[in-house]
């Protein structure tokens, strides 16, 4: 028997769909369109693409995308007023840096500068705040995503060992505190971790969250596991031609699959999730700016 595969594409098309149903339901109803700010600093080729399909997907939800696009040698101050003149525009109610931004920037400062209520990325430390106290507030965007692949795999995580790979502010961390909110028991690893592999092999869901190609390993996977593979990492693919790459987690998917119970592909897993988390943390913002119940949406 090989692993189920987790398929986040589909995941993502259907949720992207309920939202789209949603934002027409409250045009309707309260005549509000949300609108969701992004801005690039600089012409980075992998964030140029994100930033292109975050505006296409925006629309097909019948969201209101604005885009600002800010060249390589801009200030941190002029970055610092652009995102105060967002905070305070009305027609905003999500916004969203794109980052890495310049290395003359100090991406700490520019995450705090956002509204909490608007930030949809969830990296302001009030919201982060939010989640370790377990409280409502915005979710970062791939944690969240992964999150929810994992509960549509498992009936309940209750009692259950997950293992997280990485500590990072924007994944790690917050899928920790999402699954400890799920009652499950959560170990998170990082690159000072001793016998990594030995922790891997108890995890009964085992998130990999790391940036390095095919770290973990088929004898690292633990029997009937759920392995959720966050890792987007570019290699040079030879056999696809010269030149040509290709994308990998951070998981053997080959030899994983032979072992655990489900896992998420890369791409096609956790990946196409992001945007539509995205997508569904500026509907919540806009519920929450117009003191609206975002329950009143079957999302
Ligand atoms: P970071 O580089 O911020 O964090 C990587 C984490 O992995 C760190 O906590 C680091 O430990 C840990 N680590 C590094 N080497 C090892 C090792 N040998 N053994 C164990 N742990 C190790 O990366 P991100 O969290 O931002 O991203 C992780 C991966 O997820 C990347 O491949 C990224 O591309 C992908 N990603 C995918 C997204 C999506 O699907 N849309 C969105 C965001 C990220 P330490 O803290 O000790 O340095």
């Amino acid at each position: 028997m090989t692993a189920s595969i987790i398929d986040g594409k589909d995941y993502a098309s259907r949720l992207r769909g309920k939202l789209k149903f949603a934002v027409t339901d409250l045009k309707e109803r309260y005549k509000i369109t949300p609108g969701l700010a992004v801005v690039l600093v600089g012409n980075d080729a992998a964030s140029e693409i994100y930033v292109r399909n975050k505006g296409i997907q925006t629309k097909e939800a019948g969201m209101e995308s604005f885009e600002y696009r800010l060249p390589e040698g801009t200030s941190e101050e002029d970055l610092l007023s652009k995102v105060e003149e967002l905070n305070s525009d009305k027609s905003v109610n999500g916004i969203l840096v794109q980052f890495p931004v310049p290395k003359h920037m100090e991406q700490q400062k520019i995450i705090e500068k956002i509204l909490p209520s608007k930030d949809v990325d969830g990296l302001h430390p009030v919201n982060s705040g939010y989640l370790s106290s377990g409280l409502s507030g915005m979710v970062p965007c791939t944690p969240q995503g992964a999150s929810m692949l994992i509960k549509d795999t498992l009936p309940s995580l209750s009692g259950l060992h997950a293992v997280i790979v990485g500590r990072s502010n924007l994944v790690g961390k917050p899928i920790a505190q999402l699954l400890l909110k799920e009652n499950c028991t959560v170990t998170i690893c990082h690159s000072r971790t001793k016998n990594l592999q030995a922790t891997c092999l108890s995890a009964d869901i085992l998130v990999a969250a790391v940036g390095i190609p095919e770290l973990i390993k088929e004898d690292w996977i633990k029997k009937d596991a759920i392995v959720i593979d966050v890792g987007i990492n570019r290699q040079q693919a030879p056999e696809k031609g010269e030149g040509k790459t290709k994308l990998v987690g951070d998981v053997d998917f080959e030899g994983a699959r032979k072992i655990a119970a489900a896992i998420t592909p890369v791409p096609g897993g956790v990946g196409p999730m992001t945007i539509a988390c995205l997508l569904l943390n500026t509907l919540m913002a806009t519920c929450s700016q117009n003191n609206i119940n975002f329950s009143e949406f079957k999302i």
